[in-house]
C-alpha cells in the first residue's frame, strides 16, 4: 500500500480536483485505490455521491487519526488522501500516513508563500523518516498561454522540495465533469485534460515505486 496525501492549507489550490483525478487515473491504470476524504466539508464525498458508476471507493476520515484508521485498507495498492484546508492536526496526521505528499499550488506568489507552514511540517517528517517520505509541488490551475513567472519558480525552488514536470491547467472540464461525479477522463478519454492527468499520475508512480 502506498499513500499519497494531497495537501495544502489553502482552499482552492486544487486539492480535491487533483485527488479525485489522481485516484481515478490510478484505477484506470489497473491499481486498486481508495480515496480518503479528510476534509470535514466532505467535497470528495459529495463528488462520489452524485456519480452513477461506483467503482472507486471513497471514504471519509476527518479525524486526526488517519495514519491509524487507514491500516484496514492495507490490501489496496494506493490510498489517495484529499487534504483539508486549515486544520493543522489533520495535515499532521495525513503527513504521518503518507509515503508521498503532493502539494498543489496555484502559480501565484501568495499561494506559494502560504505553503510555508506545510513545507516545514513535511520537511520535519522527511527528516524523521530518513527520507522515506517523499514530497513534491505540482503547479495547479495554470492558465493556458501564460508562463509560470520567474518569481514563482524561484519561490518554489527556495523551499527545497522538487516541482513536478507535469502541471494541471485551468480547464472548464474539471468543474464540469465534477458536477456529475465524473472526471475529465470520463468526458473525453483522449482529450488534453485526460492526457495531462495521465502524465502527472505516471510521474508520481515513478517517484514512489
Ligand atoms: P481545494 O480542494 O484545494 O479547495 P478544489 O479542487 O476544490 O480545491 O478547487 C477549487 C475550485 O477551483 C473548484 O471550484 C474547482 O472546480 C476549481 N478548479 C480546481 N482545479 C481546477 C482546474 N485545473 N481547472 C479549472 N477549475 C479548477
Ligand atoms: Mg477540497
Amino acid at each position: 500500500m502506498k499513500v499519497i496525501a494531497v495537501l495544502n492549507q489553502k482552499g482552492g489550490s486544487g486539492k480535491t480536483t487533483i485527488a479525485t483525478h489522481l485516484a481515478k487515473s490510478l484505477e484506470l491504470k489497473g491499481y486498486s485505490v481508495t480515496l480518503v476524504d479528510s476534509d470535514p466539508q466532505g467535497s470528495a464525498r459529495d463528488w462520489a455521491a452524485v456519480r452513477d458508476e461506483q467503482s472507486l471507493k471513497v471514504i471519509g476520515i476527518d479525524r486526526p487519526t488517519i495514519e491509524r484508521d487507514i491500516k484496514g485498507l492495507a490490501a489496496q495498492d494506493f490510498i489517495v488522501i484529499d487534504g483539508a484546508p486549515q486544520a493543522a492536526d489533520l495535515a499532521v496526521s495525513a503527513i504521518k500516513a503518507a509515503d508521498f505528499v503532493l502539494i498543489p499550488v496555484q502559480p501565484s506568489p501568495y499561494d506559494i508563500w502560504a505553503a510555508a507552514d506545510l513545507v516545514d511540517l513535511v520537511k520535519q517528517r522527511i527528516e524523521v523518516t530518513d527520507g522515506r517520505l517523499k514530497a513534491a509541488f505540482v503547479v495547479s490551475r495554470v492558465i493556458r498561454g501564460t508562463r509560470i513567472g520567474n518569481e514563482v519558480e524561484d519561490a518554489l525552488n527556495g523551499y527545497g522540495l522538487p516541482v513536478l514536470d507535469h502541471r494541471i491547467y485551468q480547464r472548464v472540464s474539471y468543474p464540469s465533469s465534477a458536477a456529475s461525479g465524473e472526471t475529465v477522463m470520463d468526458l473525453e478519454p483522449d482529450g488534453e485534460a485526460a492526457h495531462e492527468v495521465s502524465l502527472l499520475t505516471n510521474e508520481i508512480t515513478n517517484i514512489i515505486n
